[in-house]
Formats: C-alpha cells, sequence, structure tokens
C-alpha cells in the first residue's frame, strides 16, 4: 500500500468519526454539511439559503473560485477514494474527469442578466435562484457529479442537498464537507451544500417529496429518473444513454480508431456519453480494428465474445427494450473481465472489442464497461438507421466519424440528441478536447441538455416602461 493510499483511508476514518450531526437548536451548526437525518440536512440547507440570499455577488463569486482551488488541491485524494470505494473505474482517469468538472463548469458569468430597450422603455430579464434544490448523484461519477453541481447550482444562488448513490458515500460525505470548507473560507454560510452519511432509496424518496425541496436535479439510470417525474415536483432529469459511433468510409480512419479506444475505455466506459457501440461501414471496418487494436484494443474470437456476453448481460437489450448489464462488471478493467472467461491479456488492455451482428444484445444493452461490441452494415444510411434504433430514444449523445459534411449533419438530425460529436472522442463533448464548458448532469429526458449556472435558475423579469431607452 502506497501512502497516499494510507493517506486517504485516515482521512476518510477521520471524516466519518466527525459526521454526525443534527441541527442543534440555536443553530450553531459544525458546518460539515453532513447529516444523519435528511430533514435536518433539508433545514440546514434551507437556512443556508436564506443566508445566502443576503451575500454579495462578488462572494459568491469567490466562494465559487475558492470551491475550485481547493477542489483542485484534493483531486487526486477524491479520484482514488471514489474508485477504491465504489470498485468502478480508473482512479487516473477520474483525475482527468474530476479536473474537467472543476474548472470548466461555469460559474456566476453564466447568469449574466439580459435588457431589452426600445420605444416602450426597457426591460432587465435576471436568473433567480429555485432556493433548495434536492440533488440524485450516481455511482459512475460520484464526485465530478457533486462539484460540477455544486458549483452550476451556488453559482446561480440555490443551496443544495445531495443523496449520492449508497455505494459513494463516504466519499460523498468526504467531499460535502471539503465543499463547505471552501465556502466558509470564502464568506458564505454554513452548510450550503449537505448530505446525508446514509443515503437510501428510502431517504432519496423523502428528498423528493419533502415540501422544503424547490426542485430536483437527478443524475442516474431509467427507474431514479421515472421516480422522480412521479413526484410532482420540477425535475430536471439526466437519465441512460447508448451511444452510437458511426464510422463511415469518407473518415480518417487512424484518428477514429484512436478516438473511439481513448472514448470507450475512459474510466472503464462508466461515463453515460461514452461510445457504447460502433457501426461501421462494411469497406472501412477491417481497418478501423486494426487502428484500434494499435491503440489498446484486444480482438475477441466467436467464442470468447459468446463467454463475455453470458458473462456481462444479465437481460439482454433488444429493439425497443434497453436491458440490464451485469453490475458486477461495470466499471472493471478489460483484462480482468477478460479473466473471468480464462483469457489472461496484458493489464495494458484498454478494451474488448467484439464483431457481432446487429441484433446481438451488447449492442443494445447500455453496459458502462470497456466491452465494444462493433457491428459491420453495408453503406453509412444503413449505419445511421441502425444508431437511431438502438439509441432507444433517449435522445442522450451520438458520435460520428466522416468527412462527408451531408451525412454528419443527417445523422446529427436523425440522432436528435442532447450531445453529438463528430471527429473525436465522446469527452470532447463535454469540453475534453472540445470546445465548450463541461457538466455532467446530461438532462436528455426532460430537455435541458448540457446543464449549467443559468439551467439552476427561474427567469424573471422586470419592466420600466417609458423611461430608460437613453440613447
Ligand atoms: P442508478 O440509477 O443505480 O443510481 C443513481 C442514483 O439514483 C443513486 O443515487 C441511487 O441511489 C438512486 N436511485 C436508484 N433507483 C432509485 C429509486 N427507485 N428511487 C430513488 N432513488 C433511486 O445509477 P448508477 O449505476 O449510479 O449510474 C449509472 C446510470 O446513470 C447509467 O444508466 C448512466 O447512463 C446514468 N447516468 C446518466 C448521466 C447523465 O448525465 N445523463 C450521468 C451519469 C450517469
Amino acid at each position: 500500500m502506497d501512502n497516499l493510499e494510507e493517506s486517504v483511508r485516515q482521512i476518510v476514518e477521520e471524516v466519518i468519526k466527525n459526521m454526525d450531526i443534527s441541527i442543534p437548536k440555536d443553530n450553531d451548526v459544525k458546518n460539515t454539511g453532513v447529516f444523519t437525518d435528511i430533514n435536518n440536512a433539508i433545514d440546514a440547507a434551507e437556512l443556508a439559503f436564506k443566508e445566502f440570499g443576503k451575500i454579495t455577488l462578488e462572494t459568491r463569486k469567490n466562494i465559487i473560485s475558492n470551491i475550485r482551488k481547493i477542489t483542485l488541491a484534493n483531486t487526486e485524494v477524491i479520484s482514488k477514494m471514489a474508485q477504491e470505494e465504489t470498485g468502478l473505474g480508473r482512479w487516473e482517469d477520474k483525475v482527468v474527469k474530476n479536473k474537467l468538472g472543476i474548472l470548466k463548469t461555469p460559474g456566476a458569468e453564466d447568469i449574466n442578466p439580459e435588457a431589452y430597450s426600445d420605444d416602450y422603455g426597457l426591460t432587465l430579464v435576471e436568473r433567480a435562484p429555485y432556493g433548495v434544490i434536492g440533488s440524485i448523484t450516481p455511482s459512475t461519477n460520484p464526485t465530478v457529479t457533486i462539484i460540477s453541481n455544486a458549483i452550476g447550482m451556488i453559482a446561480a444562488g440555490n443551496s443544495v442537498v445531495f443523496n449520492p448513490h449508497p455505494s459513494s458515500k463516504k466519499v460523498s460525505a468526504f467531499l460535502v464537507n471539503l465543499l463547505n470548507k471552501a465556502i466558509a473560507e470564502a464568506g458564505g454560510p454554513a452548510n450550503l451544500v449537505c448530505c446525508i452519511a446514509e443515503p437510501t432509496i428510502e431517504s432519496a424518496k423523502d428528498l423528493m417529496k419533502h415540501p422544503k425541496i424547490a426542485i430536483l436535479v437527478v443524475t442516474g439510470g431509467p427507474a431514479v429518473v421515472k421516480v422522480a417525474m412521479n413526484s410532482g415536483k420540477k425535475v430536471i432529469g439526466a437519465g441512460p444513454g447508448n451511444p452510437p459511433c458511426v464510422v463511415d468510409e469518407t473518415a480518417d480512419i487512424a484518428k477514429a480508431g484512436k478516438d473511439i479506444v481513448d472514448g470507450a475505455s475512459f474510466d472503464n466506459n462508466v461515463i453515460c456519453i461514452c461510445e457504447k457501440e460502433i457501426i461501421v461501414v462494411a469497406s472501412v471496418a477491417d481497418r478501423l480494428k486494426e487502428e484500434m487494436k494499435k491503440n489498446g484494443a484486444y480482438e475477441l474470437n466467436e467464442d470468447q465474445i459468446k463467454k463475455i456476453t453470458e458473462l456481462v448481460i444479465t437481460e439482454p437489450g433488444g429493439p425497443g427494450s434497453e436491458g440490464a448489464a451485469n453490475k458486477n462488471f461495470v466499471g472493471k478493467n478489460a483484462d480482468f473481465i477478460a479473466n473471468q472467461i480464462g483469457l489472461s491479456i496484458p493489464a495494458s488492455t484498454r478494451l474488448l472489442l467484439c464483431e457481432v451482428g446487429r441484433e446481438h444484445p451488447l449492442v443494445w444493452t447500455e453496459q458502462l464497461m470497456p466491452v465494444m461490441p462493433l457491428v459491420r452494415v453495408k453503406d453509412v444510411d444503413t449505419a445511421i438507421d441502425l444508431a437511431v434504433e438502438c439509441e432507444h430514444g433517449f435522445r442522450h449523445t451520438a458520435i460520428m466519424h466522416s468527412l462527408n459534411i451531408a451525412k454528419l449533419s443527417k445523422m446529427a438530425k436523425a440522432m436528435n440528441c442532447s450531445i453529438f460529436i463528430k471527429n473525436g472522442p465522446s469527452y470532447a463533448g463535454l469540453g475534453h478536447g472540445g470546445a465548450g464548458f463541461a457538466s455532467f448532469t446530461i438532462a436528455s429526458p426532460t430537455g435541458e441538455g448540457v446543464t449549467r449556472a443559468r439551467t439552476f435558475t427561474r427567469e424573471r423579469r422586470c419592466t420600466l416602461v417609458d423611461y430608460f431607452r437613453i440613447i
């Protein structure tokens, strides 16, 4: 065990020891943000929201800067903690993912007001906070979702109570504590960001129906988004995806091969936007496979594909049905998964490549692991049709490698997704090696797309009649 792992363990133990707090009557709270009871967490966040309303915009900006500074200094610690606690992904990739959320999530500049002036005077449109937000976070991106959501929600003037996935409760509590330290240091109120120490499905449901929760921001699989949407509250829902990646005969195949391995193997494919199936035009399929193998993919034979499928799929997806993957293999390394079927491959292997037919369950099931199906089709139009079908209408993310602008445009329209990446790895769509800002809550079912501070605001208009058009 290296020193960092030991120090991570010590930090976790220390945090857990000091975590159990409820609000004393005099509100003299400890300000860790971590509570044993969801009701106490919500009460504390409500108090924090009221205090936050009295604070200047400049202080709000300083709070965001300090959150970025302190989380950046702890990136390696939280990445290792998350990997150790959840057993998912690769901590080195989580460092990249966390840094992306810390540095590229927009702050208060995203809620600048707009003004309209004409013959009738001046109208100002400002963005107001909702209040206390209830946020449910996934096991797959446990820390970056909390960081990115906290930055956006605070920049917009809200407070937030997180109900993290139970399998990431320790790192979430550690992080919430850290965020509150950063907020207090910059002059913000206590418990602006809260969570509970022992999150459960029940506590998530309590959060969803609590009268003091103004809106819900839910990031997870299909079940939780459906439950939230039945809560009667406004929901910003970020659900599952099954991003297809189409490669046509005009693509730069060497680049496509590298980009696909890089994107699909990033954090062992646990991110919802990662490439989940490749659909390639037959004339370039063999070349694409060769390029992928040069970049860390290992191709399985027919017998190995059969065994891997039995191992990793519990409920086979198909046309019109999402299916389900075996959770025991979600986010695991490629060589670990290969080992389970008696196949020994180098630990440096990033992706298991499986050429299959179009009806194969690997194509239709969101697996969240480095097992990549590849389907060969006769032409690009067939590829686009299949891509639309196996994305299941989630409208989440799709990727295409092509130099044919007409086909790029055709696929972008046909997919109708929150994110469409052209000629790059999937993570370019989140601002890593691609233009634009980052977020790890991509609200496809409710339509907000890649969320940001302004997503967490109510628009308010103020009109002055006849005056203040001063030109
Ligand atoms: P999950 O659905 O198992 O859990 C997500 C959260 O919902 C957890 O906090 C969990 O405790 C809670 N939850 C689950 N079922 C619930 C229920 N019935 N009632 C109340 N709460 C419930 O998902 P996961 O395995 O942690 O994350 C992976 C899934 O999330 C994938 O499907 C992935 O595509 C999706 N995801 C989507 C986005 C996005 O931005 N669209 C981002 C990350 C993950």
